[in-house]
């Protein structure tokens, strides 16, 4: 088989929530874990004072669900002696046993999955079909990851060459990883990146998004209870003070964060200035202003369909999101008319109720900003359609799901993290300035394409720098494996998120060469 794709290993089946034998049973419990509260704690005990953040529901700021109790610098150095102390012998476990305990993980988020679809919702206002692809995508980050341990860390690996030595190859642990974390996919974009330091045979501190801590907590319970020891995965809850106090610590050997561009930046700085300890990878999956291009072969239902999942599933708070449509100007008006239809069909509301389309948005700084937009849009752009709010959710921080139509990309100066569509009409013949300016914004997550032409898809494919381009389709819900995920330029660092070159950067690369 081949080496790095071909072993045999299938993703998590998830929930059918179309079945009701399935659905009304989930419906019921989930009913029960509504008034369950929670607690996150550094993994590290803090005997004096440490902020304690209360965490709410994004869908109604009254409902509380649990406290944060953050990390100060003293626990964070003691929690990171302790990691650094316990990490080689992690290292020396090996990868089959380091797999093992990962795949074990993966069996108890299985179990326990109930407790994380109502966290998802009550914590990230996440709708319960997102709550469920949430859930799965972690699991096969778990197993995924457990494999490519398995495949590359179990021993070494033997070197062909002509030299007439024993060369090999050995992959080892760094030390301890900081894993940051954004709220958006607060279980599998934070047990994404932990889950591969873990794999790689580092010890790790996992800061879970300040809005999210509460699932991040109940992530790192079930990694101890399946074995892994306290002092190798250890959560550190905090705001961006505490995501700083780790990165810079001289103990941390390697950061994965996901979030904005400007603090990868931020902390890309930081790295760059310290004056001890070891010279420091980064790992940064960020931002995008991803463009779908639709030219005049595309099928209509099919645009609708893919433009309303892509831009208002989640309610836009995906980083692979739609956020540019470039509609070929003959079908223009057609399609605007269609997907304008869609979005009146949208159902705005509590995430906890299976007939929502659209929740809210994580907090009142996120709604902010995204109005502060709406606001800009309303004096530079021309408004196609904005949904009202219902008047019941005045104590949740909803966004209305709104199209307007903008003369080019080049208008927009940032990425709108919500549910937020910009459409921009292009003329038949100038597809490589689309293109162009698509590649002109520096960023390069994802880009859609609906076309049924094929010189037009090899045009895009060649032209386009982006890291996942989607064919007549939406572009959203990248499934590990299958399509890793992750972008270039102003989207981030690389490796892709759940594909074979992931777990290595986490990695240190040791060859020995014996002279036989
Ligand atoms: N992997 C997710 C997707 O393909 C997006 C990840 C993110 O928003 O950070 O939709």
């Amino acid at each position: 088989p081949n080496q790095i794709f071909g072993r045999a290993r299938r993703n998590s089946a998830g929930v059918d929530l179309s079945d009701p034998l399935v659905r009304e049973p989930l419906l019921e419990r989930l009913a029960v874990l509504d008034a369950r509260t929670y607690e996150a704690k550094p993994t590290e005990e803090s005997s004096g004072e440490h902020p304690i953040r209360r965490i709410t529901s994004p869908h109604d700021d009254r409902i509380e669900i649990g406290i944060a109790h953050e990390a100060t610098d003293n626990v964070i150095d003691r929690a990171m002696m302790a990691a650094a102390a316990a990490q080689p012998a992690w290292d020396a476990l090996g990868g089959e046993a380091r797999a093992d305990l990962l795949d074990r993980v993966a069996d108890l988020f299985e179990e326990e999955r109930d407790s994380f679809f109502s966290l998802c919702m009550r914590e990230a206002g996440k709708t319960l079909p997102d709550a469920v692809l949430e859930v799965r995508e972690a699991v096969d980050f778990l197993r995924y990851y457990a494999a490519e341990a398995r495949a590359k860390f179990s021993g070494a690996v033997p070197l062909p060459g002509p030299t007439g030595e024993l060369n090999e190859l050995r992959l080892h642990g760094r030390g301890v990883w900081t894993c940051i974390s954004p709220w958006n996919f607060p279980l599998a974009i934070f047990v994404g990146p932990v889950a591969a330091a873990l794999a790689a045979g580092n010890a790790v501190m996992a800061k879970p998004a300040e809005q999210t801590p509460l699932i991040g907590a109940k992530a790192v319970e079930l990694m101890h209870r399946a074995g892994i020891p306290h002092a190798i995965v250890q959560l550190m809850p905090g705001d961006g003070r505490v995501g700083a106090a780790l990165t810079s610590h001289p103990l941390t050997a390697g950061v994965a964060f996901t979030g904005s561009t400007d603090t990868a930046r931020l902390i890309a700085r930081s790295l760059a200035e310290r004056t001890e300890g070891p010279i420091i990878p980064l790992v940064a999956e960020t931002g995008g202003q991803n463009a779908m291009i639709v030219d005049s072969s595309a099928l209509p239902e099919q645009v609708t369909r893919d433009v309303v999942a892509s831009s208002f599933q989640s309610a836009g708070q995906r980083c692979s999101a739609l956020r540019v449509l470039f509609i070929q100007d003959d079908v223009a008006d057609e399609m605007i008319r269609m997907i304008a239809g869609a979005m009146e069909a949208l159902s705005i509301g509590d995430p906890r109720a299976l007939t929502t389309d659209v929740g809210p948005v994580i907090d009142a700084a996120a709604r902010q900003a995204l109005r502060r937009h709406l606001d800009w849009l309303d004096h530079h752009a021309r408004l196609i359609m904005r949904r009202d709010i219902p008047d019941d959710l005045a104590h949740g921080f909803f966004v209305p799901p709104a199209m307007y139509e903008v003369d080019s990309l080049g208008q927009l100066t940032q990425e709108n993290f919500g549910p937020i569509l910009h459409v921009v009409r292009w003329k038949a013949g100038q597809l490589d300035k689309v293109v162009a300016e698509i590649n002109r914004t520096g960023y390069g997550l994802t880009l859609g394409l609906q076309s049924r032409i094929d010189t037009t898809r090899d045009y895009v494919e060649r032209h386009a720098r982006v890291g996942n381009l989607y064919v007549n389709r939406n572009q959203i819900g990248a499934v590990v494996e299958s399509q890793p995920f992750g972008g270039e330029g102003l989207s981030g660092t690389g490796p892709k998120a759940g594909g074979p070159h992931y777990v290595a950067r986490f990695a240190t690369e040791r060859v020995t060469c014996i002279d036989t």
